[in-house]
């Protein structure tokens, strides 16, 4: 699933002012509530950890802009570069972020330390699950278990099946449009 799509879900369905609001009112609009930006982070941050870190250093190097020229003309696996061509950071970064055992692990240090951050917090466990039937296991597929288990499930690559983005993007901006809607006809109203 496209990072875009991460953060979206992640604001959508883990802040206090997404759709849960459309029950709890917050009083706030969105952009000041902190809990939207927080979800955004941790539901982007799996891969902003792996490939943004590398794409910014494509950013320097000028290769970005090449990858980019590639994609925007509609050669969409150009943003995928062969795995043998990145650096193992990335690889590395991927599986620990990309992992339901390290997530879950955070998880249980994030409900003791850091309760109002919980409900961002679970954007990220969702992020993975996401992931998993959209990644095939001829490119990132989804390592859950790791580090006790290499097991990934051999899922459909959705940038060689763009109808999935379709589908995906699709329902996040129903969900979008009736949070909108309920927010319209709450005013409406008081
Ligand atoms: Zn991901």
């Amino acid at each position: 699933m496209d990072t875009l799509a991460h953060a979206a879900i992640g604001g959508l369905f883990f802040s206090r002012s997404g759709v849960r609001a459309v029950k709890h009112p917050t009083g706030k609009p969105f952009w000041r509530d902190w809990t939207f930006w927080a979800a955004a982070g941790f539901g982007s941050m799996p891969d902003l950890a792996s490939f943004g870190v590398h794409f910014c250093g494509m950013l320097f190097s000028g290769e970005l802009r090449e990858m980019l020229r590639r994609f925007l003309a509609g050669d969409v696996m150009a943003a995928a570069p062969p795995v043998e061509m990145l650096p193992h950071y990335v690889i590395l970064n991927y599986q620990l972020t990309h992992s339901l055992v390290i997530a879950l692990a955070a998880g249980v240090l994030v409900r003791l330390f850091w309760k109002p951050g919980f409900l961002p917090y679970l954007a990220w466990p969702v992020h993975i699950l996401c992931d998993i039937p959209v990644h095939g296991r001829s490119y990132f597929a989804t390592p859950v278990f790791w580090p006790l288990s290499d097991w990934s499930f051999d899922g459909w690559s959705f940038g060689k099946n763009l109808w999935i983005v379709a589908g995906y993007w699709g329902v996040i901006l129903a969900v979008l449009a009736w949070r909108i809607k309920k927010r319209k006809s709450g005013v409406a109203r008081t």
